[in-house]
């Protein structure tokens, strides 16, 4: 086995499509995109507005009908920014942005329609065929996926091609030559888009990821477990947490070295996370003890998922180059489970701790449930550094 920081290595699916990210990040980057969204649909309305004069300036007509699909596209962009800011989920900033692309590109179609589909080559085309640029230009402030950039990017081209095949350009060499500069500006566009989400990822990643065991840090379990208690809480569902700490774990690094003790780390991390559901939420809590938050998860049930654990460990075969023999660890498990809507994180924290100690004391590779241990243990050993992140 090998020490290697492999989890902050991004993979080009994660770039490809938003599926593989974690549900967290995608709040993290919704809220992103949700003010940049905002920012946009107000600024482009307000410069909508403003156009509306140098459209009487520089187009020869005493036609009405573009300043009022000015003022149309002004009152949908402020309505698009208006409804997005009482919206959190990554879903709700896609179908917006979509919404605002859509509307670019519909004002785009309109004007000309309006306008009679004017040929590229008059005063029409120094003000408007660089429209779909800066409509595609824009896009660059969101961090996006491949696909969601492409699909955005492509919305616009095929508008464009319409216009331009209602116009009677599109098989000339001015229209080619506009292509060729567009695939390119597209092109950059996807880069700069996913190298910001690129850029996110990494950050996120460091920012909430244990380095050695490629499972959540301490702030950002506690942040997600408090959140999903107060869900919980508020439906009246069970919840259990596990708290683990590996047994005589000091013995491991002093025979064997600090990089065996990792390798071990290592190991049980992953011995855990071959018992985990997919709304299940573990992380290192510190050192070698880690946590696992069971969302509508009984006691009884969050005992057998502890022996199933319990069980993993024991089993493992831990090979370190240099040994000759395998290494073999076991765990103690705290267990406490919500009794009333009432238990915060630190109180089942707390419970758990008590809980743990209660294991360690009755000879260790064993669980224990709060509930279970006598009151004596329940008052006595309370240990100050249980505050958690609230
Ligand atoms: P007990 O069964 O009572 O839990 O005994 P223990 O020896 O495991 O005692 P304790 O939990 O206090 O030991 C924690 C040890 O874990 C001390 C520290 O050297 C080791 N440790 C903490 N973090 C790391 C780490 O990242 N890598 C390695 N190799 N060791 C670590
Ligand atoms: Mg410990
Ligand atoms: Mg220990």
């Amino acid at each position: 086995m090998e020490l290697t920081y492999r989890h902050f290595k991004l993979s080009l699916q994660e770039l490809w499509s938003a599926k593989r990210h974690a549900t967290s990040f995608n709040t993290t980057r919704a809220t992103y995109l949700r003010s940049r969204i905002i920012a946009l649909s107000y600024v482009w309305a307000v410069l909508t507005l403003i156009w509306i004069p140098v459209d009487n300036l520089l187009l020869d007509t005493d036609d009405y009908s573009l300043a009022i699909l000015r003022i149309c596209l002004a009152a949908v962009l402020f309505s698009i920014g208006h409804i997005v800011s009482s919206r959190h989920s990554l879903r709700d900033c896609r179908i917006a942005l979509a919404a605002l692309v859509m509307s670019f590109n519909g004002f785009y179609l309109l004007a000309n329609h309006v306008l009679g589909y004017p040929h590229a080559i008059n005063t029409f085309s120094y003000c408007y065929t660089l429209l779909p640029f800066l409509h595609v230009i824009m896009l660059t402030i969101f961090p996006l996926s491949i696909r969601e950039s492409s699909s955005l990017i492509l919305a616009t081209a095929l508008t464009q091609i319409y216009v331009d095949f209602q116009s009677n350009s599109l098989l000339t060499l001015e229209t080619f030559a506009i292509y060729w500069l567009q695939t390119v500006v597209g092109f950059l566009v996807i880069w700069a888009q996913t190298s910001k989400l690129h850029m996110m990822l990494r950050l996120y990643r460091h920012a909430t990821l244990d380095p050695l065991t490629g499972v959540y840090n301490r702030r950002m379990l506690l942040t997600l477990a408090k959140r999903d208690i107060e869900n919980t809480r508020t439906r009246s569902r069970p919840y259990s947490v596990l708290l683990m700490d590996l047994d005589k774990f000091k013995r491991v690094n002093d025979r064997y070295g600090h990089f065996a003790g990792d390798m071990v780390l290592q190991a049980f991390t992953k011995a855990v996370q071959e018992t985990l559901r997919t709304s299940d939420i573990f992380g290192r809590y510190g050192g070698e003890e880690f946590i696992l938050f069971l969302p509508q998860c009984s006691a009884d049930n969050a005992q057998l998922v502890a022996s199933r654990i319990m069980g993993n460990v024991r089993d493992l075969r831990i090979e370190v180059e240099g040994l000759s023999e395998p290494i073999k660890v076991t765990t103690s498990i705290g267990i406490s489970t919500s009794v009333s809507t009432q238990d915060t994180l630190n109180q089942l924290l707390e419970k758990a701790d008590l809980a743990l100690y209660h294991a360690k004391n009755n000879g260790r590779d064993c669980s224990r449930l709060f509930d279970h241990c006598g009151a004596d243990v329940q008052e006595k050993h309370k240990r100050p550094w249980l505050e958690a992140a609230n």
